[in-house]
């Protein structure tokens, strides 16, 4: 339930406000950091729109879960080898036949020249595997130490706290939340949604924002309803199009986006610019946003195109 949305003078500064969207980043495995994230960035700075990175700081284990990754309808639509294409055969042994790399350590550099060239840099997870398999149910403890692991790993590459967050696989537990406000994120994007808002969790007020994901993403769009790589972009935009929102959140990811599908990310930037959209990043719309933002609570739910529940946020009409 949400409280405080209906306040006129919230509402009228949310409605004459310019639509902005913020593409947040999902950077998952190895190989997503090393080739995806450079190429990500060539096509940001090309288009000089702002972007926010989420990165994997620990080890690469997606060998032992590739299956649940992505939908087979959305591997088979994108192409014909799409699995080997999309996350080549190292990155499909990691953590089966080969040991997970160490993502943070492999791909220091790389998360180094992303901040360095002044993108948004956050937390995404330590082991996204673990986190994503484990999160919902885990222990304080067992949440504590992956999320301790990830904050120190950020602390130690860029030689700062980290603030921004965005949960691997929408998925959280209470604690998590509870965790972001103590050490002082300043956002995070862990749920879908349709506005930001300040999350109410085991019925506590918090005071981290969450900026949740407003949009599907291309793996939860393509190989449904006739949609393909070469029409998806333009059925996004038309979900945009003269939309009242203040504020659009997309997920992008570096194995997808930022490898075989930067063309769709291409047309899709043009598109929200012809669309007058203003590019922001989560670090820039929460130090601009946070005194008007609503109280939610946050559910399970599940979304069209992705397999069992994930984080969302509690509307109530
Ligand atoms: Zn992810």
């Amino acid at each position: 339930m949400c409280r405080g949305l209906l306040n006129r003078e919230k509402l009228a500064i949310v409605l004459t406000m310019t639509a902005q969207i913020i593409l947040k980043i999902d950077v998952d495995t190895l190989r997503g950091t090393l080739k995806g994230v450079p190429n990500l960035i060539r096509c940001f700075n090309s288009h000089q729109v702002p972007a926010t990175f989420l990165f994997s700081l620990g080890p690469d284990h997606t060998g032992r879960a590739i299956k649940r990754v992505f939908r087979p309808g959305f591997l088979n639509k994108v192409s014909r080898t799409s699995v080997l294409d999309h996350y080549g055969l190292k990155t499909l042994l990691y953590g089966t036949l080969l040991p997970g790399p160490d993502i943070g350590i492999k791909a220091r550099s790389v998360i180094q020249n992303t901040a360095n060239q002044g993108f948004d840099v956050g937390i995404h997870t330590w082991d996204h595997i673990a986190w994503q398999d484990g999160v919902k149910t885990a222990q304080p403890n067992w949440t504590k130490n992956l999320m301790d692991k990830a904050f120190d790993r950020f602390q130690d590459i860029l030689g700062k706290a980290c603030e921004i967050h965005g949960a691997a696989g929408w998925q959280m537990n209470n604690f998590a939340y509870q965790w972001l406000d103590s050490k002082h994120f300043k956002a995070s994007s862990d749920c879908r949604g349709q506005f930001p808002f300040l999350p109410i969790i085991d019925g506590r007020q918090l005071n981290c924002p969450q900026l949740p994901t407003t949009l599907p993403t291309l793996d939860e769009l393509i190989g449904m309803n006739n949609l393909s790589a070469n029409n998806v972009a333009d059925h996004l935009l038309s979900l945009t199009a003269g939309q009242p929102l203040a504020l659009q959140v997309f997920t992008l990811h570096a194995e997808l986006e930022g490898m075989k599908l930067l063309d769709v990310l291409n047309q899709l930037i043009q598109g929200w610019k012809k669309q007058k959209y203003n590019f922001v990043t989560m670090t820039d719309y929460a130090l601009q946003n946070k005194g008007l933002l609503p109280y939610c609570e946050i559910e399970w739910a599940e979304v069209p195109g992705r397999s069992g529940q994930l984080m969302c946020q509690k509307i109530t009409h």
